[in-house]
């Protein structure tokens, strides 16, 4: 009889012992449907030794495996990926194993998906919901599910319209082949240092060996460009190639600018996928069929058969580091998966994180820099607007000698761009009257307005609510004011005093698909677009060579909070914002609206001094022991109930670990102390790099007696500190 330990795709449970059934295979790897309880489950075979034994059971006792999924076994060196992820950051090895096998591995990708697409006939019978849905359907197709979440309707709405004749099926297969990209397809005219760089690059996917390469650049130096030659050489030698995005938007510009480089689209992979989409690219991935991968961080874990280069792009993005769920850093993560499958990783980035660069220091990165412009192209010269001497007029946020700056540019028709990192119209309603604040009824936050949408809305748990005539506390009419404002607000503002220029309002608001992205990419290449108002999401990866002013609206905004790197942060976003400024022919000018412009982050800005702005961080660091330097872990404990999260951090508080070098702050209220309807409190480790934070939280939450009522969250060198 032939035993398989399977480690099943929950986080409940580690791994369980099965019986093969006569005449099947079940090889380490192999992915399999095991029955739980009365359940059906994935997993996949396991070796006895990983996680140790569990309860022993009879060969008489042991249920058969349901099924060996026939697609090819997770790798033995991603498997010891999924046990390095859940061993370091503390998480179930069976929450890693569903980013390796997710739904779509289980699904038959011969057996075509039914979805459905408008018909351009409408229904005998219109109501309001039909036709507020058909518009929003427009040209998509999806399965019905997929549709009514597009349309924000309900299935039977769906259904209701096929019925009707306005939608109609179609079979859409998920195996069809994608098309092979081609290496020689246009290969770019590179500059003497791109060249080098690129050649450096080249060599290291031909020794096919693990090692971490930084592609330092400065934005407009042609970093993408650089990198796609690493990756055409992994192609050449029939490997697969996997690029790291920071953001989903970001994906559908890189598809075209791969698309023009290689001939056809790589295959995408993010949450915004099609289940058609999903399976066809998880099973071409599985096959090594799918050559180049562009994708969020989810893409990081999927099997490929022949992985011969990993890129992160953008890889200072603090948005590789997934907040919930496995807590992981998708550029830590991406450079394991380099060392257990001996292949190269490179980290691409205009403003490189003070930890990767910590890591060129100590002789572990290798640092490949591209010190100017492509084409001749010259930075953009910055300059602060002190607000205290130059600041807006009443009730408004543009300062003069920005207004005259966005005044110049419009007769030349020259693009503009306005960036704060604020979505919505004001982040606080107030009432004038009694003082009280709109909050969130399940998070400590303020509800934050979004007049395009006439809502207030939460950005933590997003709950919104109509704006209230009356004021909630002291019922006064007319008494509630907008403070402070967000990206619409600017917008007003520009359309008051430029009513003639053309805008584009730039948030994951309006850009929530990569099709919305594509959208906007066209029209502001096409001149449809004079000022761009926008959040973070348009500080990186666009190229728009007409655009010649960078305002930024409020530099000091990422600097409040405590937050260990809020300098860093900041320089990078206002460098990386910037770095759209000029990117052509024409120079390029940035100005940062602040009042604090001796501020050192500040002050470097200016003087483009980024090597003087790095030292000093990072000696502050080191001094502080903070990361790079030293470590921090977080352990939050919520609850729906306030007294139990209090109690179990209580409890948690009084069995602290003592050790050398080990710092614990609190257990105290976490600084978000509510989230979504839960009451959080929080426990903050601070070790020097060497201590085994790891083994001393293990040690710690397994003495305490967990109520079912109370969750832990652990995060491992965390980015975020509420
Ligand atoms: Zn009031
Ligand atoms: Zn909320």
């Amino acid at each position: 009889m032939t035993r398989a330990r399977v480690l099943l795709l929950t986080a409940a449970l580690g791994p369980l012992d099965y019986r093969v059934p006569q005449g099947t295979e079940a090889p380490l790897g192999s992915v399999v449907v095991a029955p739980l309880g009365p359940r059906r489950m994935g997993g996949a075979v396991w070796e006895d030794a990983s996680f140790g034994a569990p309860d022993p059971v009879g060969d008489n006792r042991l249920r058969n495996l349901y099924e060996v999924v026939p697609v090819p076994p997770v790798p033995a060196p991603l498997r010891r990926l999924v046990e390095w992820t859940s061993d370091y950051y503390l998480a179930p090895p069976g929450a890693v194993l569903r980013m390796v096998l997710p739904g779509a591995a289980f699904a038959d990708a011969r057996r075509p998906i039914i979805e459905y697409r408008a018909t351009g006939a409408l229904p005998p019978r219109m109501t309001p919901q039909r036709t507020v849905a058909l518009e929003k359907i427009g040209g998509r197709q999806g399965t019905v599910r997929e549709l009514a979440a597009l349309a924000e309707v309900s299935d039977g709405v769906i259904r209701g319209l096929v019925q009707a004749g306005a939608l109609e099926a179609v079979s859409v297969s998920a195996d069809t082949p994608y098309p092979e990209p081609d290496p020689a397809f246009a290969p770019p005219a590179l500059s003497a240092e791109q060249a080098a760089a690129a050649g450096e690059l080249r060599d290291a996917v031909a020794a096919a060996r693990f090692e971490t390469l930084l592609l330092d650049g400065v934005t407009g130096s042609g970093k993408t460009e650089v990198y796609m030659e690493a990756i055409a050489a992994a192609v050449e030698t029939g490997g697969q190639a996997l690029v790291l995005l920071p953001e989903i938007a970001l994906t559908e510009p890189m598809l075209t600018r791969f698309a023009a480089r290689f001939g056809c689209e790589p295959v995408a992979w993010h949450s915004g996928l099609r289940s058609t989409e999903r399976r066809r690219a998880w099973h071409a991935i599985a096959r090594g069929d799918a050559k180049i991968v562009v994708g969020a961080r989810s893409a990081l874990f999927l099997p490929y058969a022949r992985l011969g280069l990993i890129v992160v792009d953008e890889a200072h993005e603090t948005s590789f580091k997934q907040e919930d769920g496995v807590h992981y850093h998708a550029r830590d993560v991406a450079v394991m998966r380099g060392a257990f499958e001996k292949l190269p990783v490179i980290l691409a980035s205009a403003t490189p994180a003070l930890e990767s660069l910590a890591q060129v220091e100590a002789g572990r990165y290798r640092h490949i820099v591209l010190p100017a412009r492509y084409g001749g192209a010259t930075l953009p010269d910055l300059s602060a607007i002190d607000m205290r001497i130059d600041p807006p007029d009443r009730g408004r946020w543009l300062a003069p000698p920005l207004v005259d700056a966005l005044g110049d540019r419009l007769p030349k028709g020259e693009q503009s761009l306005l960036f704060l990192n604020r979505r919505g119209f004001a982040p606080l309603t107030l009432c004038r009257t009694c003082g009280h604040r709109i909050q969130c009824p399940n998070c400590t936050a303020w509800m934050v307005e979004h007049r395009l949408v006439h809502r207030l809305a939460c950005h933590h748990c997003g709950h919104v609510m109509p704006p209230p005539r009356l004021c909630p506390e002291c019922e006064d009419e007319d008494s509630l004011v907008a403070c402070g404002p967000g990206v619409e607000r600017i917008a007003d503002e520009v359309a008051e005093r430029f009513p003639e220029a053309r805008t584009a309002i730039v948030t994951s608001d309006t850009l929530w698909s990569p099709a919305k992205a594509a959208e906007f990419v066209d029209a502001v290449e096409g001149g449809l677009v004079d000022i761009i108002i926008g959040t973070q999401l348009v500080t990186k990866g666009y190229h728009f060579p007409n655009l010649t002013l960078v305002g930024v609206v409020d530099a000091d905004l990422g600097l409040d909070g405590g937050d260990l790197r809020a300098s860093e942060r900041t320089f990078q976003q206002i460098a990386q914002v910037a770095g759209r400024a000029g990117r052509g022919v024409k120079p390029g000018e940035v100005l940062i609206q602040t009042r604090v412009p001796d501020a050192p982050v500040m002050a470097a800005l200016v003087a483009n001094d980024r090597e003087g702005f790095y030292a000093a961080e990072a000696a502050a660091r080191r001094q502080a022991g903070a990361p790079p330097y030293g470590r921090f872990a977080a352990l939050v404990i919520s609850s729906e109930e306030m007294e139990v999260a209090r109690g179990v951090a209580q409890r948690l508080g009084e069995k602290a670990p003592v050790a050398d070098g080990l710092a614990i702050y609190g257990p105290a209220p976490a600084p978000l102390a509510m989230l979504r309807g839960r009451h959080r409190f929080r426990l903050l480790l601070h070790a020097p790099r060497s201590f085994d934070l790891q083994g001393a939280i293990r040690d710690w939450v397994g003495r305490i007696d967990w109520p079912a009522k109370a969750r832990l969250a652990i995060d491992i060198d965390p980015y975020s500190f509420v």
